[in-house]
């Protein structure tokens, strides 16, 4: 069987002793692997390329497709673009793997019984990075979330539950907060789940959902997440379950993967045999399994389960009375290589099938593309900046100048600060911050405004002296109104 060229990168800190524990332990247990070598990180970052990544090295992860990446430092300071979701964006890698799975007795943790995994979208979502200062006091992020994006990530936490005798998928949002961006999540994701009839659906709003996550994760299976809440409780699901430094990641995208620990690069500890390598190792199990490698993956997990099960830690989970032998880097990948063939005792082994290979008939999209709907303009937002001296009580003095622009067609129906409606007849309660939104909906019930309308409208305003700074549109979409009401409107 040929090798399957991969690209590797060092990393920082304990990148470097990390990775050459890992790529032991594969290449022993007789992974089938051409390596090529490419420089990521701070040196990359400090010799002025601000991505952390230099051009040729796409190229490279172009070629192979799959990527084994030891951490990096971000160095502090302005300017450098995080790598990681550079390297997810560009690579279009959507799907952000993270198994968190407890190893009691042997390693201390809260939750004896604990094998969750954390299927985190890494596209979308306000790590889209799209944001703007837009008055004195008020900065927006814009929440980006897409139909696709939403299909991409749910299909792809039911096929993983499928293809890995999951019995439960769980997703988390907020809808009854964000109606439509965490609403379309939940749309797709029942949509989505009708689809697997043997696969259970779940569903948790975020905050509660997190807390049972963190206080009984042995109910919980497979748990699906848009890009933020994802981001935040896959740690706190690894480390509940035992450690970060435990916790491998994969990021799958349609072409290109990328297999990672979870962890930093820990600069403290670098260079000094003390790092645990088994977060990148656990990645690299995934990677293994990812290229066809399942026998050999299933292998050299074994016998690391075996290690950790005989005792051999490193030092940042060593236990005295629970551990057997405090080890450094090097050591402790020894003590996984002299176990190849070896399997644990008491925890479960694992047992690894080749991933199944769907005619490509057969194969479901990822993704579906929908006729366009009948998009009918009825109204629009203006967002002002406007600021009277108080928090309290201005809105109607906005709201009088605001009523001299109406005309054309058009008038104001309410004015929001914040999202709550202060006019007409707001509470003189509501705190009120420099920004303003304006509705404007036409004259007459239900009728279709144009685009010349708005031009007009913006006009006007300019004329009056009222500093508008953005303006959303207000649609229907197939007749249905496509955007939320004012809080109280
Ligand atoms: P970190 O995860 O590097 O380390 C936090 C602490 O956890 C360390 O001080 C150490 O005590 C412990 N630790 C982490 N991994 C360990 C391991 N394998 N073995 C033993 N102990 C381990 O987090 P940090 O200190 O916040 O970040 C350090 C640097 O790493 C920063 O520059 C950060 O930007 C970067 N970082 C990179 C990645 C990545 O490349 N994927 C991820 C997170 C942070």
């Amino acid at each position: 069987m040929s090798n399957v060229p991969i690209t590797v990168a060092h990393g920082d800190g304990i990148g470097p002793e990390i990775m050459d524990a890992t790529l032991h332990i594969i290449k022993e247990a007789g992974a089938r692997i051409d390596i090529e070598t490419i420089d990521i990180g701070e040196k990359v970052y400090l010799s002025g390329n601000s991505a952390g990544i230099a051009p040729e090295s796409w190229d490279s992860l172009r070629r192979t497709k799959v990527f084994l990446k030891a951490p990096i430092t971000t160095p502090q300071g302005g300017g450098f673009k995080s790598l990681n979701v550079t390297v997810r964006k560009t690579l279009g890698l959507y799907a952000n793997i993270r198994p968190c799975v407890s190893y009691h007795p042997f390693i201390k943790t809260k939750h004896p019984v604990m094998d969750v995994v954390i299927v985190r979208e890494n596209e979308e979502d306000t790590y889209a990075g799209i944001e703007y200062k837009q008055t004195d006091m008020v900065e927006l992020c814009l929440k980006l979330i897409s139909r696709p994006g939403c299909e991409k990530i749910v299909r792809y936490a039911f096929e993983y539950a499928r293809m890995n005798n999951r019995k439960k998928v769980t997703a988390f949002m907020k809808d009854n907060i964000m109606k439509r961006t965490d609403g379309l999540f939940h749309e797709v994701f029942d949509e989505v789940a009708a689809e697997y009839p043997s696969i259970e659906a779940d569903h948790w709003i975020v905050d509660i959902g997190a807390a049972k996550m963190a206080d009984t994760p042995e109910n919980f299976d497979v748990i699906v997440m848009q890009n933020l809440y994802g981001d935040i409780l896959s740690d706190v699901a690894a480390q509940i379950a035992g450690s970060v430094g435990l916790a491998g990641s994969a990021n799958i995208g349609e072409n290109i993967s990328m297999f990672e620990a979870i962890h930093g690069s820990a600069p403290r500890r670098a260079g000094q045999n003390l790092a645990n390598p088994s977060g990148l190792f656990l990645g690299a199990v995934m990677m293994l399994v990812h290229i066809g490698q399942p026998d050999i993956a299933e292998l050299a997990h074994n016998a690391w389960l075996r290690a950790v099960e005989d005792g051999v830690h490193t030092y940042d989970v060593f236990k005295e009375g629970v551990s057997k032998e405090k080890v450094g880097t090097k050591e402790f990948a020894q003590a996984v290589v002299d176990r190849l063939g070896q399997k644990p005792e008491t925890l479960k082994a694992v047992a690894y099938e080749k991933p199944e290979v769907i005619a490509e008939a057969d194969r479901k999209p990822i993704y579906t593309i929908r006729e366009p709907q009948k998009k009918d303009l009825v109204g629009v937002d203006v967002f002002v900046h406007w600021w009277d001296g108080s928090f309290y009580g201005t809105a109607d003095k906005l709201g009088a100048m605001v009523e001299k622009v109406n005309g054309d067609g058009l008038k104001l129906v309410m004015i929001s600060n914040r999202g709550t409606k202060v006019y007409p007849n707001g509470m003189p309660d509501t705190f009120c911050v420099d920004h303003w939104r304006c509705r404007f909906m036409a004259d007459e019930q239900g009728s279709i405004i144009t685009h010349k309308q708005v031009i007009d409208l913006l006009s006007r305003f300019s004329a009056e002296g009222i500093d508008f700074i953005k303006t959303e549109h207000l649609y229907n979409f197939d007749g249905e109104a496509g955007y939320s009401l004012g809080q109280g409107q």
